[in-house]
Parts: structure tokens; sequence; C-alpha cells
């Protein structure tokens, strides 16, 4: 028996169900960069990054470093009653990189999830109103207000409703497939029609406090929106009173090309939370936001004992600071740009590739079985990620059928050449029929 085996065999006897989406057997002793190495030695170019949470890749000097230095001077001290230096740094600095010309304020948390519940928290609190609009394929985490909030799984509410009262769900405005899995994309005004319906018919757009986005459904199937949606939705938005947040847990802090996604936008969300590889892989979330929306509240209505440990603080400014000094947001959109070369070349060659979208080192390749229909071939996708497994490559699909390719921000070209040659070779044995041997039963979302 391998070691990975006998870990994973006794993983099972302790570690439970709900935390864990089945895909490879993969037992990870070390990474560096975008190379992961498991505890039998073997070696993957990871094209997932923790969930998009090690955008400066793995174990990066001048994060490691900033985490050791700051654990020798003290691991903690709750911000809910003192403060630190690294709290008030990294404020400032969340602050500056974020988008919206005006002055601002920050939360800290320990996941993206407590970072979306400060988002409900605070527009109802500013607004007095009860309602929080999100998109159906919406993940917002796994508390059980961004849980309410979220629209994507049924296993998110499966067994333990009620959730929280207040929230409705809108179509999300997907360039690629319709509503409903239609074929065709809608226009801005069509996708919009649900919402007007529903400020007409039944929830008051005075009784809303806001409406929160993915500018790119991340686990959604990296969904991107059709153009002047976005706009459009903020225009309906001011003209009603409604606060417009951003989830940008996923796709800020480089992963797009840009510090926050919004700067593909013409929008300025009055909300933004952050997390993910805010703190380098640590646990730490943000919500930055209008100074007057985020001091709405009173404490102890957002806080948390061990949020904004000095340690995550510490590792969240080098993480940003390696940004800078890397210049990695560049590196995102160059990087894209050079994987996306090959790949048009792949919608050109192969029948079941329908789609590649994306921004930066954000993007989707959606494997269909009907090129026109647009029909989702979940089976071909897990074929495609097992082989790449097997051959060094770790990748998963999201919603199904989307192969999600989100390296670390510091991949080689050298490391994207051996991956995407690896995609390749697999894409070359599916269409041979040579992949049908995987065993893909249970695995994927
Ligand atoms: N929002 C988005 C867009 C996400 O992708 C995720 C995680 N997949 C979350 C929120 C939740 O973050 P966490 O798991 O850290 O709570």
């Amino acid at each position: 028996m391998s070691k990975a085996q006998s870990l994973i065999s006794e993983d099972s006897k302790y570690f439970a169900k709900p935390g864990r989406i089945k895909y490879y057997p993969l037992a990870i002793e070390s990474g560096k960069g975008a190379i992961l190495t498991d505890v039998d030695g073997k070696s993957y170019i990871d094209l997932l990054a923790s969930a998009s949470s090690q955008n400066v890749g793995h174990a990066p000097e001048q994060v490691t470093e900033a985490i050791k230095a700051q654990v020798d001077r003290f691991i903690h001290y709750t911000p809910a009653y003192m403060y630190h230096e690294p709290l008030v740094k990294l404020s400032k600095k969340l602050c500056e990189i974020s988008p919206g010309d005006f002055e601002k304020r920050v939360l800290f948390g320990l996941s993206g999830s407590d970072a979306n519940d400060g988002i409900i928290k605070l527009a109802r609190g500013y607004t007095g109103r009860p309602y929080i609009i999100s998109f159906t394929n919406a993940y917002h985490g796994s508390t059980y207000g961004a849980l309410s909030m979220s629209a994507i799984s049924l296993n998110m509410r499966k067994k333990y409703a009620p959730l929280v009262p207040g929230f409705y769900h809108i179509p999300f405005p997907d360039k690629y497939r319709g509503m409903f899995e239609h074929s065709e994309p809608g226009t801005v005004e069509e996708y919009l029609a649900p919402l007007k319906e529903m400020f007409n018919k039944y929830v008051p757009a005075d009784e809303v406090a806001c409406i929160m986005i993915e500018t790119i459904q991340g686990d959604g199937g990296l969904i991107e929106p059709v153009d002047g949606y976005f706009e459009a939705l903020q225009a309906l938005c001011r003209e009603n009173g409604i606060l417009l947040a951003v989830d940008d847990i996923q796709q800020g802090l480089g992963r797009t090309g840009t510090w926050s996604s919004v700067e593909h936008y013409n929008i300025e969300p009055d909300l933004i939370s952050y997390g993910k590889s805010l703190a380098g892989g640590l646990p730490m979330s943000a919500v930055v936001g209008r100074e007057e929306i985020m001091n709405t509240l009173d404490a102890p209505a957002h806080l948390f004992t061990t949020g904004a440990n000095p340690v995550s603080c510490e590792a969240a400014l080098a993480t940003l600071q390696m940004i800078e000094d890397e210049d990695l947001l560049t590196a995102s959109t160059k990087k894209g740009a050079y994987v996306r070369e090959r790949m048009a070349k792949w919608e050109a060659q192969y029948d079941f590739i329908g789609d590649i979208r994306g921004k930066g080192l954000s993007i989707g390749i959606d494997i269909v079985s009907d090129r026109q229909a647009k029909t989702r071939d979940n089976d071909a996708a897990l074929k495609i990620c097992n082989y790449a497994f097997d051959h060094g490559v770790i990748v998963i699909a999201v919603a199904g059928n989307v192969l999600r390719f989100q390296p670390p921000l510091v991949i080689t070209y050298e490391q994207l050449d051996t991956a995407l040659d690896v995609l390749e070779e697999a894409f070359e044995k599916l269409t041979n029929g040579e992949l049908d041997n995987y065993e893909i039963s249970g695995q994927g979302w």
C-alpha cells in the first residue's frame, strides 16, 4: 500500500463526509511555487492553486519568513479588545487597493463565508431593509448566511433547513449559455427581466438591502457576464437605494490580472469581500466598504476572537507585497493570454470544447457533448481530469463539466507548457475513446 493510500484510509475513519468533495487520492507532503509533491514523492503541476487560495504559489519564502518572524513575536491577541500593528497596516493596504473613490473601512474574519455574512449584516443594518438578492449558481460560502445567499448545490440546502430568511436569487447573465441551459445567451434586458418582475410583483425594491455578485461565477463554472449587465444592474441599484456588493474571494487579488476583478467592469461596489489568497492560505477574510456602511453597526456585531490574527496579517502583507514585487498582476494577464493562444487552437480542433473563457489566470474550459446545444459532458470532463492527475497535473471540474484552470500566478511558462501538453494528450485520448477505463463515479461536485 502506498503512503497516500494508507493515509487516505486512515482519513476516512476520522474525517467526515461534508468536508471534502471527492476528486483524487492526492496526499500532499510539500509544495513550492506551482509544484506539489505527494507523500510518495510524486510531483504535480497545480492548476487549482488550492481553490485559488495560493495565488502567490506554495510556500513562497517572502511569506513563510514573514509568518515565522511574527510567530516569534506573538501569535495572537484578539482585535475584539486590543490593537496591533499588522492589522493597522493591512487595513490601510486593503483600503488602498480596493476599488472605489471613497473613504473606506475594513473588517476581518477567518473565511470567505464569514466575510459574506458580514456583508449581509452591514447591508441590512445600513439600509434598514431585509432582503438580499444574489444569483442562481452562486457560491458564497458555507456558513448559514453565506449559504443562504448561494444557489449552486442542493447539498448546501438539504436536511438542515430552515435557512436564513430574506434571500432571493436571480439568473446570472451567462455570456455563453442562456437561462435554464438555453443554448443562446440572453441580452442584458432579458437577464434583467426576472429582477424587474420581482420588483413589480413580489419584492418591493425599496425593501432590498443589497445585491451581491461574483464578477465571474467561480465554482459555478467560471461564468462570465454579458457585456453591460453589471453596469445596468448598478444603475438599477442606485435608482432604488440598493447597495451593490462584490464577492471577490475567488476572483480577487490578481486572479484575473487586477487587484480586484471589479476593475474589469465599469462599476463601483459599496462593499467587497476577500478571502482565499489574501493571507497566502492562512485563514483570513476581509470586508472592505464605504465608511458610513462599515461603521453602521456597533460592536460586537461582527468580530471574531481569532480574526485579524497578526500571523495572518503579516502573511497577507507579505502576500500583497509579493504581488507587487513580482508584478503578479501583469503576470496573471500575460500568462493568461499565453495559454489562451494555445487554447484557441483547441477550440478549433476539438468538438467537445464548447467554450474557453475567463480573465487572466482564471479560465474555464467548457466540455460539451453537442456544441450547438452546449450540452454539458460531465463524464468527459472528469475523464480528462483523471488522465491529467495520472500524468502529473492537478485540475478539477466545476459545474460538472468545466475544467478549472487557476494555477498559482507564479507558475512558470515551462510549467504551463507541460500542463497544456498533458491536457492536450487527454483531449487526443478522449477523441480516440481511450479514456473510457476511468472510474469516475462519485467524483466531483
Ligand atoms: N465566495 C466565493 C466566490 C468562493 O469561491 C468561496 C470558496 N469557494 C467562498 C466565497 C467561500 O470561502 P470560504 O470557503 O473561505 O469560506
